[in-house]
């Protein structure tokens, strides 16, 4: 927490510049702030750097870069942000295979608890059974006191088999979203909405780009999930023979 936010979400980031605060300069490393300017032919949109790291302000201070220009290039770098489809599909795969091993666990945890539930009951029944016979009035308060925490066993063991085995969405609804995504992360960030694009930086990248005025975008970090869909066949040919291996091991 007391690190230095890798994918910030700034106050100040508005509709204009979605991508002010997360692209940094590469001279100085601080994050380009962005203006609107008034010039012969009306107002025009701008990115730059006011950075002064130590007290001096970085070479590229105050040079501006077109909106267009960095957000277009942005753009470009994100559309080739696309797995291949051996990769994709393979990935797929794995999600399909966890699921189901998560689904089977919860199964057959949530009839173990069905078995203990049943040996409650039935510890139950004998205790009623032994207050029935006893006359002494110390042994019977002893049973009720076990008949009650039987009954607060068995409201625990009530709740975690109605929390059991069952997924909060299918299959579908929860991995639907999260393939669209990594199948091509540009067409959400060409959608209207700021939350979208923002999701974009968060998701893809796990820290700040770097732009260059005279360069363009450096390599970017990119987050876990892409830079594992990135790798090439050959990785991916490797995993599929360790699938083979029974039981399978993740
Ligand atoms: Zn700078």
């Amino acid at each position: 927490m007391k690190g230095e936010a890798k994918a910030p979400v700034r106050k100040d980031i508005n509709e204009d510049f979605p991508l002010r605060g997360f692209v940094a300069c590469a001279c100085c490393g601080t994050p380009l702030t962005a203006c609107w300017s008034r010039g012969r032919n009306g107002l025009h949109a701008y990115y730059l750097c006011h950075g002064k790291p130590n007290g001096t302000k970085c070479s590229q201070y105050g040079k501006s870069v077109r909106k267009d220009k960095l957000e277009g290039e942005f753009e470009a770098l994100l559309s080739d942000m696309k797995p291949s489809q051996e990769m994709f599909f393979l990935a797929a795969e794995i999600f399909t295979d966890l699921w189901n091993v998560r689904c089977n666990d919860a199964k057959q945890e949530a009839d173990a608890i069905r078995r203990s539930l049943i040996q409650i009951e039935r510890k139950t029944e004998q205790f009623l059974d032994r207050i029935a016979e006893a006359d002494n009035q110390i042994l019977i308060t002893a049973y009720e006191k076990k008949i009650r925490q039987l009954e607060e066993e068995k409201v625990a063991h009530d709740e975690k088999i109605a929390q059991c085995g069952r997924p909060l969405q299918s299959f579908d609804e929860t991995f639907r979203t999260a393939f669209s995504f990594l199948s091509n992360p540009h067409k959400l960030w060409v959608s209207d909405r700021l939350e979208h694009k923002r999701a974009v930086l968060k998701l893809a990248f796990s820290e700040r780009l770097r732009y260059c005025r005279n360069e363009g975008f450096r390599t970017p970090e990119k987050s876990l999930p892409f830079s594992l869909l990135e790798q090439n066949y050959r990785g991916s040919n490797e995993m599929v023979l360790l699938r083979g291996v029974e039981p399978p091991t993740y």
